[in-house]
């Protein structure tokens, strides 16, 4: 989209020790290096990988997030995680609503809402994940189920500095298949048009749309050149440097 820079964002779900770290440290390195891309670049690794996560980019423009928070700050909640805990362990940015999220944890829209809440009030851009089941789009309910989750996912408050979308269609998320060119476009164009209701023309005009779901190096160069996406949610081939550097390259 026309002024806006992309983001491609690595989500390391449930993966991940010590010995990852290696991989991060070379996605670093990629853009230390030379990488010919104009994109911003973000890993997004589970909590017990955060301050080292950070350490291992420290001095390199590659981005450290958290895959979820809890709406509260603090409190007798085992086991959570704060979006606060999240910001003072080197995270910049934390995925809220991510499909595996609503379906594992029976997290609604207004669960996510009020953690893309937590994450504004902790200083983190919040990752607003959105997207339609295989059920659902052999229903033809598609953008039905978009305009329902952009309702009763993303604050009124939201801003392009705060919150940015990931259109993650369920069916294609670690699948390897893909909605086509033309799906992508069509489901981009009304997640941005039910932005603006919400959020006026000119701040939905700003946000980033990312698009995610079995992005990898062969794809990223025709799913990310898609009308309205602006950079990407990628899962299993955030895992390998090569592999995130090369999506990262589509840009
Ligand atoms: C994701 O986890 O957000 C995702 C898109 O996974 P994958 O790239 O593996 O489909």
């Amino acid at each position: 989209t026309p002024g806006i820079r992309p983001l491609v964002a690595g989500n390391w779900k449930m993966n991940g020790t010590g010995a990852a770290l290696a991989e991060l440290r070379s996605i670093g390195q990629g853009f230390m290096s030379g990488l010919d891309t104009e994109t911003e670049a973000l890993v997004c690794v589970p909590a017990t990988l955060l301050s080292r996560a950070a350490e291992a980019v420290a001095g390199t423009p590659v981005k450290i997030g958290g895959e979820d928070c809890h709406a509260k700050e603090s409190g007798a909640h085992t086991g959570d995680i704060s979006a606060e805990m999240l910001k003072d362990a080197g995270a910049s940015h934390v995925i809220v609503g991510h499909s595996e999220r609503r379906t594992d944890h029976g997290e609604d829209d207004a669960t996510v809402l009020a953690k893309a809440e937590a994450a504004w009030r902790a200083g983190l851009v919040a990752i607003i994940c959105i997207g339609e089941t295989r059920q659902e789009r052999e229903q033809g309910a598609t953008l039905d189920v978009l305009s329902k989750q952009v309702a009763g996912s993303v604050p009124a408050s939201a801003s392009a500095a705060t919150a940015v979308l990931a259109y993650e269609p369920v069916w294609a998320i670690g699948t390897g298949l893909t909605p086509t060119a033309a799906d992508v476009a069509q489901a981009h164009a009304h997640i941005r048009a039910k932005l603006a209701e919400k959020l006026g023309a000119e701040e939905a005009g700003k946000i980033r749309i990312l698009y995610g779901g079995s992005v990898k190096p062969s794809n990223a160069v025709e799913l990310l050149g898609v009308a309205n996406v602006d950079g990407a949610l990628v899962g299993g081939a955030s895992l390998k440097a090569a592999d995130f550097l090369g999506i990262a390259e589509a840009y």
